[in-house]
């Protein structure tokens, strides 16, 4: 079983209400093959919602206490990222799930880049919070973009 970013499958559960429906992913989610989790939704954030990045670092140094989540007017939505990458993470858990495809950009799921924090577009090497939580648990984490390379 594969636990994949909700807005992958179609779900409309991004921060504009809208999703990242990705074909491939749409079938197997058809199959029965996948779980869909959206971790902001999870740690108790609306959709839509504000956007927010990473100010200070990636998902790691959130982890760490060194970098928060901020959207565009200041808030400080840091714990309930982290509380949606737990709920995440115990979904995973309960459904026996040894990996994840989560979406890449994204300040909660971006396994390899995310955005720098500016609200400027620019994007820098570095994992969401819940991508960074899964590989800490020992869990493998892919994008939608290599997902079938690393199968
Ligand atoms: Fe998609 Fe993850 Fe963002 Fe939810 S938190 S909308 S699943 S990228």
């Amino acid at each position: 079983m594969l636990i994949v970013s909700a807005c992958l499958v179609g779900v409309n559960c991004k921060y504009d209400g809208g999703n990242n429906s990705h074909p491939e992913l749409v079938e197997l989610y058809r199959k029965g093959e996948i779980i869909p989790v959206c971790p902001e939704q999870l740690g108790g954030l609306s959709t839509p919602r504000a956007p927010a990045e990473i100010r200070g670092g990636d998902g790691e140094d959130v982890w760490e206490g060194k970098a928060r989540l901020i959207t565009p007017r200041g808030e400080d939505v840091t714990e309930a990222f982290k509380r949606g990458a737990r709920e995440a993470l115990n979904l995973a858990r309960h459904a026996g799930a040894e990996r994840a495809i989560f979406k890449e950009k994204s300040p909660s799921c971006g396994p390899y880049f995310i955005y720098d924090g500016t609200f400027s577009g620019q994007l820098v090497a570095g994992k969401g919070v819940a991508a960074e939580l899964f590989l800490r648990e020992g869990l493998k984490v892919n994008s939608e973009n290599d997902f079938k390379r690393k199968g």
